[in-house]
């Protein structure tokens, strides 16, 4: 039936026609517990009423006028996101890759005013960015990249959570204008590093005089249990960029800045037809109602910890399970062998999981999931590996 379809996904045989909350009812009536949330972003959970209300009356209001004109929830939105995040203003688009493309693009005019004509950004080995051009070349996956070369120019790679290779490269290279790294990496695996980290980026960038950028397309709204991963460790970025769970699947992305950062682009230098319009805009302030009304920062870090500490418990004397790790509701098990198996198996028992980095089992379960749904996570899951590792 996809015959139409380029061939871009391998997809699982399943099919959802409806959701409430953490779950989910196939084709065929069967019922999932959701524990990844359309890859973190459904932090809701599905059909929430509040952003249904709000977007069925926008809907039958105004859905779109395009940038050339005020738009009144799009500067709303900004305002709510720049207080949560300490952040002053804000460019909204339509996807993560997107955003990130705004913060490159941020990095090179930046290094442009200080009369850098070739300005290259520091990334990272593992890291994800998305798919366009310059993202996947930001991108430290060599099949994210393998057939689109000629990728870009421009960029510097050093392995993640290593500050020692980045003041090497202040050392050496003097057209750095500007560092971009998840504050956890989510497809790399759920790779938290070392406390300090960001603290110590964030010093390199003001001796260097550097943008930090950082990608909280994952990691940010609350997932990790605070609104941005950054603030677990109280240092404050020039940039981030946000997407997955800011519409809770209507698509929107936002790059948000800081200080010089934040009045770099200017009339004519980017630009989007559909980004932030009354629509998304309206949906994405219905989800920050929803995250602050329902204390669910807060709950994303109690459960989150519950589920750590569960699987721990569960699995952490298991032959054949490498690491249990995690920030909130971002959870990593990493297994000695390749797992992708498990996706199927879990299907089939009724619970949506992802596998990355080939042996990361990948949990990424709404902001609202209860202590109940949790235990019943940590107990489905733990059984799954537990009979895989036994074979
Ligand atoms: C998902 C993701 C992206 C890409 O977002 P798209 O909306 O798919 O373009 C970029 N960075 C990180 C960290 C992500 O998790």
């Amino acid at each position: 039936m996809a015959d139409h379809l380029m061939s871009t996904y391998t997809r699982l045989p399943v099919q959802f026609e409806r959701g409430d909350g953490i779950w989910l009812w196939d084709t065929q009536g069967r019922q999932y517990l959701d524990a990844l949330s359309g890859i973190a972003v459904c932090a809701l959970g599905h059909a929430h009423p509040g952003v249904t209300q709000a977007l069925a009356e926008q809907a039958g209001r105004l859905v779109h006028t395009s940038n050339l004109y005020g738009i009144e929830l799009q500067e709303t939105l900004a305002a709510r996101l720049c207080t949560v995040s300490d952040m002053e203003r804000v460019f909204f688009c339509n996807s993560g890759a997107e955003a990130n493309e705004a913060a490159i693009k941020i990095a090179r005019l930046y290094g442009h005013s200080r009369d850098i004509t070739c300005p290259a950004i520091i990334v990272m080995e593992n890291s994800f960015h998305g798919r366009t051009m310059a993202t996947l070349t930001a991108t430290g996956n060599r099949k994210v990249q393998a057939g689109f070369e000629p990728l870009l120019r421009g960029f510097i790679r050093v392995p993640f959570n290593d500050l020692e290779a980045i003041r090497a490269i202040a050392a050496t290279k003097s057209d750095t204008v500007a560092v971009l790294v998840e504050p956890v990496q989510g497809e790399g695996g759920i790779k938290v590093p070392d406390r300090g980290y960001l603290e110590g980026i964030r010093s390199i960038c003001d001796e260097q005089g550097w943008l930090m950028m950082l990608d909280e397309i994952q990691t940010g709204i609350g997932r990790t249990g605070e609104w941005f991963a950054f603030q677990h460790e109280g240092v404050l970025p020039d940039v981030i960029t946000v997407a997955k769970a800011l519409g809770n699947g209507v698509p929107i992305g936002a790059c948000l800045a800081r200080g010089t950062a934040a009045g770099i682009l200017q009339p004519g230098s980017h630009g989007t037809t559909f980004g932030g319009n009354p629509l998304s805009s309206r949906a994405a302030l219905a989800v920050l109602d929803a995250i602050e009304s329902g204390n669910l920062v807060a709950n994303a870090r109690s459960v989150g910890q519950q589920l750590l500490e569960g699987f721990r418990t569960s699995l952490s004397a298991t032959a054949g399970v490498r690491d249990i790790r995690g920030a909130g509701l971002m959870i990593g098990i990493e297994l000695e062998r390749p797992c992708s198996e498990l996706v199927m198996r879990a299907l089939e028992r009724g619970l949506l999981i992802n596998v990355t980095a080939e042996r990361v089992v990948r949990l990424l379960p709404p902001l609202i999931t209860t202590d109940h749904q949790a235990e019943i996570i940590v107990e489905k899951v733990s059984e799954l590996i537990c009979e895989f590792l036994a074979e």
